[in-house]
């Protein structure tokens, strides 16, 4: 068997180019795309996850130019609820999350009633039969007004399916994130950027949305000149104020908040009561105050690292972006490493 050779975030740098930028205020990081009710003007995502995104979040990421995804573990009134705080507190873009199976066409629908104006098909292993079904029943329900996103995708198979199926945006990465056990579980998965690198390759009009195993404003930099449009985002937000959950305060007296996989035990029960395969963990990380804090340093490394290669823009950058492999060595360099005694 011929096995390929694939890159990971950690594997790979952006050579630095000539620059003629004066100020890094002047680089637009926006995207657009039909189905968008405004351009979103920092591509960032918050994931679809109940430590993630509820109507705090979706509003707040929006106000920023980001966009929320509000997640489905919860009743579809609690849903819709949750879309409409969003949409009468006067957000631009909501986003709200659905399933394949069950009651994801009445849920899609009054979602979109309530507001959404972008419905997030969400599953783990996204290129399946029922992903086909669900798509075509949602365009019929839906129209063409409503963005829908897809996904998990790893393969340029994939992506390209979910296009052809009507998906407007895709998730691409399986088994990446950081409260993910998927690969361990199942011994399946494709490192994230590799994915990018390869489903950015389609000549479909799809969004191509990084997922999974973002871990730094760097990694973000390195997915958009792989070619993605979008970054979905779980840990980098976790811990944030507009989480939902309480802080945990520790006999220690450190605060923290709880970030856990859907597919964590823990999620599973709660949303269920019944736990099936597990493919998460869920964790507690120290809480990190406003969210808008968060997204912008996130916002200001993309703008640095677009500078470095002299692009003043999103698609500018994508097209002359030059990757290398770092070696075990240089990845050491790459990290901070002043010298210690100890
Ligand atoms: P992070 O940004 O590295 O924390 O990854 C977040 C992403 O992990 C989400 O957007 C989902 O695609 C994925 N994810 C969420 N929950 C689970 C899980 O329980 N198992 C595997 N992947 C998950």
């Amino acid at each position: 068997m011929k096995v390929r050779r694939v890159l990971s975030f950690d594997d790979v740098l952006i050579v630095p180019r000539y620059s003629e930028l004066k100020t890094r205020k002047s680089i637009d990081i926006s995207v657009d795309h039909p189905g968008f009710n405004s351009a979103l003007r920092i591509p960032i995502v918050s994931a679809p996850m109940d430590s993630i995104t509820e109507s705090h979040m979706a509003s707040t990421i929006d106000s920023v130019g980001g966009l929320g995804i509000i997640h489905r573990y919860n009743s579809i009134e609690e849903q819709e609820g949750l879309v409409h705080r969003c949409y009468t507190a006067g957000a631009s873009n909501v986003g709200a999350a659905v399933g394949v199976t069950g009651d994801y066409r009445e849920r899609a629908q009054v979602l979109a009633k309530a507001g959404a104006n972008v419905i997030c098909v969400d599953v783990a292993h996204g290129h399946h039969e029922l992903m086909k079904n669900c798509l075509k029943s949602l365009r019929e329900d839906l129209g063409d007004s409503v963005h829908i996103m897809a996904g998990n995708v790893a393969t340029l198979e994939g992506f390209n399916d979910l296009s052809d199926w009507g998906a407007d945006s895709i998730r691409v990465g399986i088994g990446g994130g950081s409260i993910c056990s998927t690969r361990l579980q199942t011994g399946h998965g494709v490192p994230t950027l590799q994915s990018v690198i390869d489903c950015a390759k389609s000549d479909r009009n799809a969004l191509l949305i990084a997922d999974g195993g973002i871990k730094n404003s760097g990694d973000m930099v390195k997915a958009l000149a792989a070619g993605a449009d979008l970054l979905m985002c779980g840990s980098l937000l976790s811990g944030t104020n507009e989480t939902p959950g309480e802080i945990i305060q520790t006999a220690g007296g450190q605060k923290n908040k709880v970030y856990r996989g859907m597919a964590s035990r823990e999620a599973q029960k709660s949303w269920r009561n019944a736990v099936g395969s597990i493919e998460g963990i869920a964790t507690t990380v120290a809480a990190k105050g406003p969210v808008t804090n968060v997204l912008l340093d996130l916002s200001w490394g993309i703008k640095s690292g677009l500078s470095y290669s002299g692009a003043s823009n999103l698609s500018e950058f994508r097209s002359t972006a030059v990757f290398v492999e770092q070696s075990p060595a240089g990845a050491k360099e790459s990290s901070t490493h002043i010298l210690s005694v100890n």
